[in-house]
């Protein structure tokens, strides 16, 4: 049920296309795909960094996710997201600790991964993501 490694960061921002420029430009890293996620309202950006990517979220929609907490927050980091061999079997894991869950079951992500959340206010703050391929 432990974490493997973290799997990627997601940043909240504005501008898509400015932001990329930064972490290319800046940073020196290189944007390896963009994928639009209709199901989340946003579009996102993947960089590598060692094992672990930075994925940059661009609201689609001020009604969606990203869109609401951009305007409550500001752009900045959103959530963290950790490798887990069994998402569903860490999320029910998470529910046996009394968590509160975002999703209830594993859904489908950014590149074909599976997904869930875990609730910020049952995690010290820290909107939590656990993702894998099973
Ligand atoms: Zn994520």
């Amino acid at each position: 049920m432990k974490p493997t490694y973290i799997e990627h960061i997601g940043i909240a921002v504005t501008n898509l296309d400015d932001s990329i420029g930064y972490y290319e430009k800046v940073l020196g890293l290189e944007c390896y795909a963009i994928e639009e996620v209709p199901d989340q309202k946003v579009r996102t950006a993947f960089f590598r960094v060692g094992d672990t990517k930075i994925e940059l979220l661009e609201s689609t929609d001020p009604e969606g996710p990203i869109g609401k907490f951009i305007e409550k927050k500001g752009p900045g980091i959103h959530h963290l997201a950790f490798a887990m061999d069994d998402v569903a079997e860490s999320l029910k894991h998470a529910a046996d600790q009394g968590i509160r869950l975002i999703d209830e079951t594993p859904r489908k992500g950014a590149e074909g991964l599976k997904i869930g959340f875990l609730h910020p206010k049952s995690t010290f703050g820290v909107l939590t993501e656990f993702c894998g391929d099973e």
